[in-house]
């Protein structure tokens, strides 16, 4: 039978680590971690991860500062807050809810993100030092698959990886991340030629090309392990109903694969674990506290 790398197991472990740390910690820091969220406008999807988030945060002892931007504001009043904030003392991590409108420069605003409050790795600072393999803030999703793997003492160094996508959100920071660790990572992506072909060298395949059920049988290796990044809601048959899938047909592909994500409950609930994680870290290294949580890092 297969293995299901259970994120949503994994991540309320971690949880209970890190509330542990922030209680014994406390004291010394004489006050909580702190995270601002900023989101911009009323993408239905953002208001859910932002709530969990929000949820996650005040379940380990996190305070969270929650800044919903209507649409018609202007860049340079993003900007003036995401400064404001960069100086802000009571807060450790700055994140901007992604996607945002159009009408806003997105890498202009995470430009601004101080480095060591950018909690989503996603400033050219931290991209470039992930790119020397120097330590920094690194990106959540790719950090969560990393640590997902990990739990379950599955081999990166010397494995042969394929990575469908090549976003700077996920598969760019993922392909960089593996490689750092000594896999011997493909970065793949819509233009790839015999995509199935390549995947089916994978010993580790990843699949984040935001594509329903995109990966079947012909894609994946007997005995590999498999990770599903893409999140969908379809509509059922059924009226007015909806159902949540990935970017892997799970049901084709199950019986070959050593170990899969599902999906809900697999790399979703590790990237909100990781951002509560680099959180933490920005307000450890404030404060020079001790560290129990390296091994939780990439
Ligand atoms: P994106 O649209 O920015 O990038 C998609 C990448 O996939 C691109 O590089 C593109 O070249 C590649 N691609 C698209 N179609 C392809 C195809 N047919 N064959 C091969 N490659 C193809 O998306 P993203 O932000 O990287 O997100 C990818 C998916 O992961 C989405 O479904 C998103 O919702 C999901 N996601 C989930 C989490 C999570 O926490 N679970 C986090 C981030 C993103």
């Amino acid at each position: 039978m297969s293995l299901k790398l259970d994120g949503k197991k994994l991540s309320l472990e971690i949880e209970e680590r890190l509330y542990n740390y922030i209680s014994s910690n406390k004291k010394i820091a004489k006050r909580s971690p702190g995270l601002a969220v900023v989101r911009i406008g009323e993408d239905p999807a953002s208001g859910v991860y932002v709530n969990n988030k929000e949820k996650a945060c005040s379940r380990i002892g996190i305070k969270s500062f929650i800044f919903h931007l209507n649409d018609s504001a202007e860049q340079e009043e993003v900007e003036e807050l995401i400064i404001k904030l960069n100086s802000d003392k009571d807060i450790d991590g700055i994140l901007l809810q992604l996607p945002i409108p159009k009408k806003f420069d997105e890498q202009k605003l995470i430009s601004n993100i101080n480095p060591s409050k950018d909690v989503d790795g996603l400033n050219e600072i931290n991209i470039g030092k992930l790119v020397k393999n120097e330590p920094a803030m690194r990106s959540c999703t790719p950090a969560g698959i990393i640590n997902l793997l990990r739990s379950q003492n599955i081999t990166i160094e010397g494995k042969k990886i394929v990575v469908i996508g090549r976003s700077l959100l996920v598969g760019k920071p993922l392909s960089l991340m593996l490689l750092n660790l000594n896999g011997t990572v493909t970065m793949t992506h819509s233009k790839t030629l015999n995509l199935n072909k390549v995947c089916k060298e994978a010993d580790i395949l990843i699949a984040a090309a935001g594509k329903p059920n995109l990966v079947d049988s012909s894609f994946v290796k007997e005995g590999a392990v498999i990770i599903d990044v893409g999140i969908h809601r379809l509509k059922s048959s059924e009226e007015n109903l909806t159902r949540l899938c990935g970017d892997v047909l799970l049901e084709d592909v199950i019986s070959k694969v050593f170990a899969y994500t599902p999906v809900p409950g697999g790399v979703g609930p590790m990237t909100v674990t990781m951002l509560l994680v680099n959180t933490i870290f920005s307000w450890k290294k404030q404060f020079g506290l001790s560290s129990t949580l390296k091994d939780l890092l990439p």
